[in-house]
């Protein structure tokens, strides 16, 4: 149950990892054994973090999850309160192990992904809705799909029937029922979940990227933002206007991992401070870039003030 509800509260509902990042010359291939040049621990999760990010955002955040009872539990409990998030709803698992990527990361920057989920896949629609008992229209409740799907679903349905404003990560892409979608007021994707959202097939030629947001719009009845790496965003809002927001430029791509979620943690916490969609996504858009700058992914989230110190110096250019 949430117990102290305020206005333009962000609702995490999520996915919580530790990440073991390996750097390796390059990817073993079956049977090989490589050593790793260096091995970092860091905590992420599409769920936790963009729960961390809205926190950054400025916004009053709370994270709804799932948590071993385990050492990884415990530090990525940690990394969440230090960052200012309520993890009153982040249950704990005793019989689950704490989700866990291992990420092999190659000099020429292919990467290799194993994601035990763990506690994740423990997060039952049944503690979902318990955890949304009090929201309220004053609520934005953020979803991805790095949790079982009825729990993704039930998040929408709660969501929904409670008045709270529901913003969906479809990602990884997963094809959820009409019933719930029904529940979305704003969608937002990449370009790969855009086209599969769509019914695109990978490799075929489909729609310009211009025409993805009003196609998703069309086919879901909801807000979108399709984000589209260092080509920006472009947005479609509830009113059927297209905006197109720029990526803000970077003399030096460091790392993408966790540009996403900056996104959309941003995004939602200046949506929670009641700026409109474009306003919004500029914001977002400007977190995302200069967390692009810097390595890791919760690590790598800029402070709202750093993000408002670059808006302030540029005009915006959507308008
Ligand atoms: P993506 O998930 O790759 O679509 O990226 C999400 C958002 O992060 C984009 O819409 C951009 O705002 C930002 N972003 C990602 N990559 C870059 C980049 N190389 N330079 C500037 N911004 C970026």
């Amino acid at each position: 149950m949430l117990s102290s509800a305020r206005n333009g509260q962000v609702l995490v509902i999520g996915s919580a990892n530790e990440d073991h990042v390996l750097t390796v010359d390059a990817l073993p291939v079956p049977g090989a054994t490589v050593l790793a040049g260096s091995s970092t621990l860091t905590a992420g999760g599409k769920g936790a973090n963009q729960a961390v990010a809205a926190a950054r955002g400025g916004a009053d955040t709370a994270f709804v999850a799932a948590l071993g009872a385990d050492d990884r539990g415990a530090r990525l409990r940690a990394a969440l309160e230090g960052a200012g998030v309520d993890t009153r709803l982040v249950g704990r698992r005793p019989g689950a192990p704490t989700g866990l990527a291992v990420v092999t990361v190659a000099a020429s920057g292919e990467n290799a992904i194993v994601v035990a989920a763990g506690a994740n896949a423990e997060l039952d629609a049944d503690a979902v809705e318990a955890a949304l008992a009090d929201a309220t229209p004053a609520h934005l409740v953020v979803v991805q799909c790095e949790i079982p799907v009825p729990a993704v679903c039930r998040a929408l349905e709660v969501a929904g029937r409670r008045g709270a404003f529901a913003i969906l990560n479809l990602a990884p892409f997963v094809a959820l029922p009409e019933r719930a979608l029904r529940a979305v007021g704003l969608l937002v994707v990449n370009e790969s979940e855009a086209r599969a959202a769509l019914g695109e097939r990978p490799g075929a030629a489909g729609r310009a990227v211009d025409d993805l947001a009003p196609a998703l719009a069309a086919r879901f009845g909801c807000a979108v933002v399709v984000t589209l790496g260092a080509r920006g965003a472009r947005c479609r809002t509830r009113e059927g206007r297209d905006v197109t927001v720029p990526a803000h430029p970077v003399p030096d791509a460091v790392d993408t991992t966790g540009a996403g979620d900056a996104f959309v943690g941003f995004l939602a916490a200046a949506l929670a401070r009641g700026a409109d969609l474009a306003d919004a996504a500029r914001t977002a858009s400007v977190a995302a870039a200069l967390s692009v700058q810097r390595p890791g992914a919760q690590a790598s989230f800029p402070a709202l003030a750093e993000v408002d110190a670059v808006l302030a110096t540029n005009p915006a250019p959507h308008r």
